[in-house]
């Protein structure tokens, strides 16, 4: 008997036919012997909807309300999907995050995990019950409903099959895995059998939305074996796989003789991204952790960050980029700060973008960044910012080339799929 946790999306579960289909394929498994617990999205829409009321209703609304309201998608698809699975003669019982002990700190609207109670599942569970958990939300350190940022179902269900054992973990959503690119945007992205978890986690860092971050390094943490597959069709997903399984299989390959190994993987985009520059801000000790220290009292998630000299002595210029959405509160923290720091000017911008190239293989491979770099050049995309890690490089440029550089890159990279593949 396998215990498997297995997570619907906004579009697997967007009406009474979707909901009753995943009900169908849950049943299917549960009639294969397996122990079953489902993690449930809001239907495609309801959450966007709901934030929209939340600002309606007040622009600088109280987080704790914002989270009363954007957690009711999911408690709205867990009771339908109990019922519908009940409908088809398969024990079910739904949970809300308070219910079930999912308990989390108090940072509402971004809320992480701190610890899950499983006797109650675990109970639920050796009686042959179908859980049916409600993604998304938790209880908080304050007792009240908290939620895990945007997208954060996959959060929930990844902690739960770390929590509870399970031998997998299943993200089902409207594309049938992991593409070379977002498939929406690059039409001729590839679907890639496997991706090691190191590159998913940069890929979705870099806004690559098919899973949480994370999911992805809760993933990573506690060993839960991941898989992104389609509730559409039954076809072959991605396996996310750690990094030692992709060099077990290169020995393969290059066995076979088949050297050619791409150095990417996979390119992703963020459109949610501004930039903020100090001009001629105190080229001294203690400045950037001044600032930097502020945003992130403030659980602003600085990204990007250049420093470079400024053309006045003992001045420099700093530029970073942080969520779009923070913009705003970004320049009112840096504005409180008063004279802790002293700069000429600040100056900002709303229509960045950022795109990311990621492969493990960069690690032992020259020449990304050159490529990367003359191929934006050769569109005439003038690049903003840069920064880099061990496996990934990052650009912000203006919003107006976002679809250029990703397609370009995608060629220049050798991942376009061949004409019917
Ligand atoms: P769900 O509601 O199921 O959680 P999401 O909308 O959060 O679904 O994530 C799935 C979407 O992720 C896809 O529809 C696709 O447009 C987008 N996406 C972005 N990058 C990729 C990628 N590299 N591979 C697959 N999908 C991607
Ligand atoms: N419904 C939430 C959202 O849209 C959580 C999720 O779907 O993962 O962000
Ligand atoms: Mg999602």
């Amino acid at each position: 008997m396998a215990r498997i946790v297995k997570k619907f999306g906004g579009t697997s579960v967007a009406t009474m036919e979707r909901i009753a289909h995943v009900a169908g394929r849950v049943k299917a498994s549960v009639d294969a012997g397996d122990e079953v617990v489902v993690v449930v999205s809001a239907m495609a829409g309801t959450t966007n909807q709901l934030v929209a009321w939340t600002r309606e209703a007040g622009a600088l609304h109280d987080a704790r309300e914002y989270d009363a309201v954007v957690a009711a998608g999911e408690q709205i698809t867990a009771g339908l999907m109990a019922i519908a699975l009940q409908n088809l003669g398969v024990e079910a019982r739904s949970w809300l995050g308070w219910q079930l002990g999912l308990h989390t700190d108090d940072v509402h609207g971004s809320a992480r995990i701190l610890a899950i109670d499983t006797d109650k599942l675990d109970a639920r569970l050796a009686q042959g019950q179908v859980a049916v958990v409600a993604g998304f939300q938790g209880l908080g350190a304050d007792a009240r409903i908290t939620t895990l940022g945007r997208g954060g179902s996959d959060t929930s269900a990844v902690a739960l099959a770390a929590a509870l054992g399970a031998v997998r973990c299943d993200i089902f959503t409207d594309v049938d895995g992991v593409y070379t690119a977002d498939p929406r945007m690059v039409p001729h992205a590839r679907k890639l059998s496997q991706i090691t978890l190191e590159e998913m986690l940069e890929l979705a860092s870099g806004g690559a939305k098919v899973l949480q971050t994370r999911a992805v390094a809760m993933a990573m943490r506690y060993g839960v074996k991941l898989q992104v597959l389609t509730s559409f069709e039954d076809v072959p997903g991605t396996m996310l796989i750690e990094e030692k399984g992709l060099i077990e299989e290169k020995g393969v390959i290059e066995e076979k003789g088949d050297m050619e190994q791409n150095v990417i993987n996979g390119i992703a985009y963020s459109d949610d991204e501004a930039k903020i520059t100090l001009v001629a801000i105190d080229d001294a000790p203690g400045v950037a952790a001044t600032l930097f220290g502020a945003l992130a009292d403030a659980h602003i998630n600085v990204d990007m960050i250049v420093q470079t000299a400024a053309s006045a002595p003992g001045k420099t210029d700093i530029t970073f980029s942080l969520p779009r959405s923070d913009l705003a509160r970004g320049l009112e923290v840096i504005g409180a700060i008063g004279d802790g720091i002293t700069y000429q000017e600040i100056l900002t911008a709303a229509d960045v973008c950022k795109i990311s190239v990621v492969g493990v293989a960069m690690r032992s491979q020259p020449g990304v960044a050159k490529l990367m770099f003359e191929t934006l050049a050769e569109k005439g995309i003038n690049i903003e910012v840069i920064s880099t890690s061990e496996i990934k490089i990052s650009v912000l440029i203006g919003t107006a080339y976002k679809e250029l550089a990703v397609r370009s890159l995608h060629t220049a990279f050798g991942l376009d799929a061949e004409c019917g593949d």
